[in-house]
């Protein structure tokens, strides 16, 4: 049995999504924009899947934007509201500490180029605090990009309160709801957002395939030249097939929310209960505001990787933080803005499950990983040292 606990990194493709995939790319060969009745064929798909996003969404099919996936939305929503901003002199922008790297990477490339960043606190829960993102926002603040739910913490953050703030003080506000897709219901009404980036891998789509919702078509600037495509914003020839696949893998994890959420719940909570029963051991992230299938819990005086690995040797898929930072040596970034200390943001472990899991499957989880935690421990020199008193327990 080979346990599947790291959907938080990509999902498995739906059934529907992979049928989706290959009827679509055996029939619907032509060029959308190819006047042809091979081509327009593709381009009533192409219609068809955007109507259906945006219907999922709350938003219309001119507002939804074709892109290569959670990054390049990311990438394409804050440099489009900086460009904006410029023609407005406003150059700041106000994000948190835990983003993940695609608005990371985008805003600090923005401060090499003049732009003034705030980084609000997200505390020792994972969650922003909207009165600290209200005083933050000044004269010249040209966006604010906070993430609906953590890839690695699981935290959901406040984003229609935030939408109303942003709204008070007509500041442009973005979130990368790539993790919320699929598990929380999106209504970009409802959230106030002018920017909501989306990636279908993470809700049972392919790779490669990702949406932009705008809320004003005029407040997208295009990264990619070329030619008219995804109304003259985006060019290059649409990956129809990806596309229609990723409709459809949306629509069925909408629909699935309401009967897996709860079922879902009930297995996070048992992984928790069962983990945190590991001498010190500590959750990441707040208790409640977080998503449904997400664990991350630290477990001090081992190593994140060693755990991992031999997790998979005894036939779990987990992570250790997010997918881009593992491999590395840094500690997670989201991980130190929650305020844990290095030592301990090294032993951390994120299990991230959905419907297809089982409970037990939870409970082989549970039984393998303290089995592994107490294995590592003993070869460890750190944890000797803490059993022994020459170091204190951190938690
Ligand atoms: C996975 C992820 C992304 C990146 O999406 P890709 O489609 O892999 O580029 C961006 N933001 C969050 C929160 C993610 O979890």
């Amino acid at each position: 049995m080979y346990i599947y606990a790291d959907n938080a990194a990509t999902t498995k493709m739906s059934a529907a999504a992979i049928n989706e995939l290959i009827s679509k790319t055996t029939e619907e060969y032509g060029n959308p924009s190819s006047l042809h009745s091979i081509g327009q064929k593709a381009a009533e798909t192409l219609f068809n899947a955007r109507k259906m996003i945006a219907d999922l969404l709350s938003a219309t099919e001119k507002n939804i934007f074709f892109t290569s996936g959670g990054s390049e939305s990311d990438n394409m929503a804050i440099l489009s509201a900086a460009e904006h901003g410029k023609k407005k002199n406003k150059r700041h922008i106000i994000t948190t500490e835990f983003e993940h790297h695609a608005v990371l990477h985008t805003v600090e490339k923005l401060e090499r180029q003049g732009f003034e960043v705030t980084y609000l606190d997200v505390h020792e829960n994972g969650v922003v605090s909207v009165s600290e993102l209200e005083s933050a926002i000044r004269e010249d603040t040209a966006l604010v990009s906070v993430m609906y739910a953590n890839n690695e913490i699981g935290t959901v953050q406040p984003i229609a309160e935030i939408g109303k703030v942003c709204y008070k003080h007509k500041v442009l506000f973005h979130t990368d709801a790539v993790q919320a897709a699929g598990h929380l219901h999106i209504n970009v009404l409802e959230l106030g957002v002018d920017y909501l980036s989306l990636s279908a891998h993470k809700f049972g789509g392919p790779k490669g395939v990702g949406v932009l919702y705008a809320r004003n078509r005029s407040l997208v600037h295009s990264l990619i030249e070329g030619g008219a495509q995804e109304f003259g914003k985006r060019g290059g020839t649409e990956n129809v097939p990806a596309i229609s696949a990723m409709a459809v893998a949306l629509k069925e994890s909408c629909e699935n929310i309401e009967s897996s959420y709860g079922k879902v719940c009930q297995m996070r909570d048992r992984l928790i209960e069962g983990l945190l029963k590991i001498p010190h051991t500590v959750l990441n992230g707040d208790r409640i505001s977080r998503l449904p299938g997400n664990v991350n819990v630290c477990f001090e005086g081992i190593e994140g990787e060693s755990l991992l690995l031999m997790l998979d040797c005894k036939g779990i898929a987990a992570s250790s933080g997010s997918a881009c930072t593992s491999g590395s040596l840094e500690p997670s970034h989201v991980l130190l803005a929650i305020g844990r200390p290095h030592e301990i943001a090294h032993g951390s472990l994120r299990l991230s499950i959905n419907h297809e899991n089982t409970p037990d499957e939870i409970e082989k989880i549970i039984s393998v990983t303290t089995e592994v935690v107490e294995k590592l421990r003993s070869m460890s020199p750190v944890w000797d040292d803490l059993q022994k008193g020459r170091k204190a327990h951190v938690i």
